[in-house]
This record gives C-alpha cells, structure tokens and sequence, in this order.
C-alpha cells in the first residue's frame, strides 16, 4: 500500500490526485494541507480517512476542529501545520499541489524527512532549486515531476540517457491571446485571461499560461530538474496541447509523450512510477486530429517568458525575484487593482532593480521575495 500526503488538496491538481486515489484503491492518505476551503476539506477528511490535516488559517483549523469533532484526526494550521503534514510519518510521497513559493520549506523539510516528492509546485524549484536538487541526491529521495510538460520529459527519457540530451522541446499551448500583439493586449479583463484553451487549472496556472510566465518558469523548472543550461530547453508552440513535450537526443532523435489533456496521466504516473497503470479516459484518435501545428513563440509580445529565460540564465537569488513579482502582481491582477500588462511590467521592474546574490541561502531567498513584495507594495 503506498502511503501520500497532500499540500494543497483542495486546488485544481490536488482533487484530480485524490480521483487517483479514488479510482486505484491501493493508496492510503495519511495527511491533506489546504488554505481555507475547509468545506472541501472536511468532505475529503470523511471519504480518505487521514490522520493528520493541515489548514493556513488559524480561525479555519478551529472551525473544521469543531465541525469534525467526531473523528479521530488531528488539525494543525500556519507554516508549522504545513511541515507537519509533509514530514507525516509514514508517508512514503508527498505531492506538492499547493500554489506558490511558499512550498519551499514543507519542500524541504520532507526532503530531510526522506519522503520521494511528487512535484507540481513549480514556484519552489524555480527559486530554490539549487537547494532542493542536491539535498534530494544527498538524501536519496525521488522529486518525480506531476508538471505534464516535465512528465512528458521524464517519460520520453525512460530507456534513454540524460547525459545524451541534445535538448529539450517544451511544449506550449500559447494560451488565448496566442497571435496577437502588445498592444492588443491592453484591455484584457480577468474573465478573458482565465480562459484557457485546452486545460482546466487553477486560477494563477491559467492567468500565468496566458502571460507565458508558465512557460519560462517551466523552462527555469526543467533546468532544475534535467540538469540542463536553460538555453537547451526550446519552447516549441504547439498550440492543440497534443504533444505534451519531447527531448531531442544527440543523434538526432526526437522522443516525445503524446496524450489528451487529462492531468490525471502524469499524477497517476508520479505515484506509480515506473509502473504504468490504466486509466480511464478519452484517448487521441490519430484519424480525428487531422494536424498538429507548431510555431516559435513570440518573446516580444509574451516577454515574461524572456524575463524567465533571462532570470533562469543569471541564476542566484534573481528567479526569486522574477517569480516573486509574478505571483504579486497576478493576484493584483485577480483582485482587478492592476492592468493585465502591468503583470510583465512589474516583473522587468522589479528584476531591473535587484542586486543578483549567487547561491542563495534558504533566508536569502525569502529575504528577496519579501523584498519584492515591498517594492511592488510602496510602488503600485
Ligand atoms: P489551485 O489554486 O487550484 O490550488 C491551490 C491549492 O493550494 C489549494 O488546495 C489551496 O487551498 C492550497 N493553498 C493555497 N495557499 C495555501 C496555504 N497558504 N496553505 C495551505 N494550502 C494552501 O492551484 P493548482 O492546483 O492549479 O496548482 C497547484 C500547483 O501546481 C501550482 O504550483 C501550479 O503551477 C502547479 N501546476 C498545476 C497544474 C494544473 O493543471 N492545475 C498543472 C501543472 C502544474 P484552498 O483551496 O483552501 O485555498
């Protein structure tokens, strides 16, 4: 029986983990994190039965203490109910579904603990990823990608050799404002910018997948992850989300996972790996999809993406900043205080003004993301 632990339960990929669960039978959940929908929550707490549940807010946890009174499970909040729900004993994987940098240190601490990480908190690779790769080697511990560009990856390298990589081909869907131009982009609402073409996320993936930041901290993530400089990491638009991603090897060969857009593939993948399991679901008919497409993305209109490039070739503390930024200024965003151009604004901004510190401590790195959200906070 393999035993998982889940930050971030309640969002996009941590209730498509829990289907996993649900349609294999052979997974126990020990412990669930969320932020605040402890009505969610508690539904997950009386259908998997774990021992521990973590929520953010403090006033939350007493609440869903009271209403679950009647079971044997202890409720934990802040920072600390998140380390202890990923340092859970007994616990074999902990997937990362929670949004934002502020996985780093349960990150990190079930590294120390030993737990293999089924990894989709991309934001905490991005900015300490040249913490967590080596302490995870040091510790023997698996950081199996959930990401489905970096599953696509991982999976067109079964059989093949890192060390023969040419590059790598990450895919893009270019998002709903594929094709047009800056200045086209100047009005976009909210509601315009959360539509996403061919897959159904959260709400910072979507608005990020519309911006490209997506792309280019996946490109930072795959950096971290494959042990490749981020120039041989080529985004490759491929706008029907059919190709999930391929790697080019030094004969010329080129691998690649094709798949419909169901992110249950790559989870049930991450918890099973290397064993492949059926799953239900529609299945690409080659006689329907009539082409696939590909184009180079446009980094003039899109250039979050070239900031990430330019934040993931630098290295040091910058990452932090370039993600940091992002992830303020998207919620701006979301709360309508700012105009959807101010998003890549804010992040150039914020990158121009810092001073790079190389190989960051973990304090360093939290130090610069504080930082940003100050500047952003006495600017905008
Ligand atoms: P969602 O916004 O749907 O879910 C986020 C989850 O994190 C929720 O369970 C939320 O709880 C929880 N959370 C937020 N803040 C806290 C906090 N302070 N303490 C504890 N829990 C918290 O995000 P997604 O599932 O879309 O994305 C999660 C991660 O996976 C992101 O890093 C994203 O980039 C990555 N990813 C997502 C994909 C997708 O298809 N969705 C694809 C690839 C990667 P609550 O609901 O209670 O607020």
């Amino acid at each position: 029986m393999k035993k998982i632990a889940i930050l971030g339960s309640t969002g996009s990929i941590g209730t498509q983990t829990l289907e996993v669960v649900r349609e294999n039978r052979d997974i126990e959940v020990t412990a669930l994190a969320a932020g605040s929908n402890i009505k969610l929550l508690e539904e997950q707490i009386r259908e998997f039965h774990p021992m521990l549940v973590a929520v953010w807010s403090e006033e939350k946890a007493k609440e869903l203490k009271e209403n679950i009174k009647d079971l044997d499970v202890k409720v934990v909040s802040g920072m600390e109910g998140l380390i202890e729900v990923a340092i859970c004993k007994d616990t074999s994987i902990l997937v990362t579904a929670i949004v934002g940098m502020i996985g780093i240190r349960p990150t990190i601490a079930a590294i120390e603990a030993g737990k293999d990480i089924a990894l989709a908190n991309k934001e905490t690779l991005v900015t300490a990823g040249h913490l967590i790769m080596p302490l995870a080697r040091e510790k023997k511990v698996r950081i199996l990608p959930v990401d489905s560009e970096h599953s696509a990856i991982f999976q067109s390298l079964q059989g093949g050799q890192e060390k023969s990589i040419q590059k790598i081909l990450l895919t893009a869907s270019g998002g709903p404002f594929r094709g047009k131009k800056l200045h086209e982009l100047k009005d976009i609402q909210v509601e315009d910018a959360l539509k996403h073409p061919n897959w159904e996320m959260g709400r910072k993936i979507t608005i990020d997948s519309s911006t490209m930041v997506n792309k280019g901290l996946e490109v930072i993530e795959a950096k971290w992850l494959f042990d490749v400089d981020v120039d041989d990491v080529q985004v490759v638009v491929q706008p029907q989300s059919v190709i999930h991603s391929m790697v080019e090897y030094n004969d010329g060969a080129v691998i690649a996972q094709l798949g419909t857009p169901d992110m249950k593939l790559p989870i049930q993948y991450a918890l099973y790996y290397p064993e492949r399991r059926y799953l239900p679901g529609e299945r690409l008919d080659f006689w329907k999809i009539s082409k696939l497409t590909f184009e180079q993305p446009d980094m003039e209109t899109f250039y979050g993406l070239k900031l990430a490039y330019e934040a993931g070739r630098r290295g040091g503390s910058l990452p932090t900043v370039m993600n940091a930024a992002n992830e303020r200024a998207v919620s701006m965003f979301l709360e309508r205080r700012i105009a959807y151009l101010d998003i890549p604004g804010i992040i150039k901004e914020c990158m121009d003004a810092h001073k790079n510190i190389p190989n960051p401590t973990l304090e360093e790195i939290l130090r610069a993301e504080q930082e940003t959200y100050e500047r952003i906070e006495s600017r905008w």
